[in-house]
């Protein structure tokens, strides 16, 4: 965790950021785990994976929006995202951040733009999740969420088991019947909120889950983690959980080995497809979640 903290730090500074972003350097590194940078790009990705049998969640990248001109070309990107992926055959699922939505310009509007896309999601029967961010964000995500989850059965959440509050936040979901996707934590959190050691994390991550499986609604266990994956089939298996009453997530470009071989033993697993220009902050969480990905990065720019 403290190397991850280092790695974002430094991934922030100005003169790192325009390295990165503006060379051709790193173009192929990013492409591993961006679909592209148009609509167009997560949609051709998209169809490449449902030929696999794989499911999608696509993820216009963007975060942090501080003015209403950029969060409303937002909304409109989704809104013309949902009736394509529909019209494309596809299993019309969107992942959203709500600091892309306006959470930093007001709550208020932020819900009122999340709103237009969960009801343009629910009129082609698709499905919105909402993504969980930095923990300043947690319970306004959550007071959002809540806001909208009665009317609109389409719409779910993400927990991070990191967090110490997560026991209490899956608890209440679990009975308002909310589907969550559970994942360990992609940011940078102190130890007075989130488990400092990935042992402690990935403890959190097992009992977490298992609640999900056994009383959730429609969980999602967003992992690349394959001994957690392989727990998670045995406890499904011991309690006779159809593989239909839950889903893996995992992110696109990463263990793509595991993504198939889990669609061929009967369960479903769906994609976070990202793309966008904003692809930078999504691109360096990637980084510092793996040691071999910032050495690899680290060759790269030596060379
Ligand atoms: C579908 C999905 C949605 C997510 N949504 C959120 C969210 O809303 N909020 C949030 O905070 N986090 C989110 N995350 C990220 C998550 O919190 C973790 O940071 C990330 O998934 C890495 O943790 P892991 O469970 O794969 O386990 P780890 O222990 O980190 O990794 C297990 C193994 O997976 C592989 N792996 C993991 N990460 C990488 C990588 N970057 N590059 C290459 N290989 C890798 C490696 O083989 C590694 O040994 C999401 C993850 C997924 C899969």
């Amino acid at each position: 965790m403290f190397s991850r903290a280092i790695v974002l730090k430094v991934a922030a500074l100005p003169p790192v950021r325009r390295l990165i972003t503006q060379g051709r350097l790193f173009r192929k590194l990013v492409d591993r785990f961006v679909a592209g940078e148009t609509l167009q790009d997560a949609l051709r990705v998209a169809q490449q994976l449902q030929a696999k049998g794989l499911k999608v969640s696509i993820d216009y990248l963007g975060e942090s929006v501080r003015d209403r001109q950029t969060a409303q070309a937002v909304v409109e990107e989704y809104l013309r995202a949902i009736p394509q992926l529909a019209e494309a055959g596809l299993d019309t699922q969107v992942s959203v951040k709500l600091t892309q939505l306006g959470l930093d310009i007001e709550q208020e509007y932020c819900l009122r733009n999340l709103e237009c896309i969960v009801r343009r999601a629910q009129e082609v029967g698709g499905f919105v999740r909402i993504d969980m961010e930095g923990s300043a964000y947690t319970q306004r995500t959550l007071d959002i969420f809540a806001a909208l989850h009665e009317r609109y059965p389409n719409l779910g959440v993400v927990i991070q088991a990191y967090l110490y509050r997560s026991d209490e936040d899956v608890e209440r979901l679990i009975r308002c019947r909310a589907s969550v996707r559970l994942c360990k934590g992609a940011y940078a959190e102190p130890a007075s909120i989130a488990y400092p050691k990935r042992s402690q994390v990935n403890a959190a991550y097992r009992r977490l889950m298992q609640r999900l499986l056994l009383d959730g609604y429609a969980p999602a266990l967003a992992t690349h983690d394959e001994s957690i994956i392989r727990d998670a089939i045995a406890f499904v298996r011991s309690h006779q959980i159809p593989p239909q009453r839950f889903e893996f997530e995992m992110l696109y470009g990463i263990r793509r080995d595991l993504q198939e071989r889990l669609v061929s033993q009967g369960y479903q697993m769906r994609v976070y497809v990202p793309y966008g220009e904003a692809w930078y902050p999504y691109f360096t969480r990637r980084l510092a979640e793996r040691p071999a990905n910032l050495l690899f990065f680290l060759r790269h720019l030596l060379r």
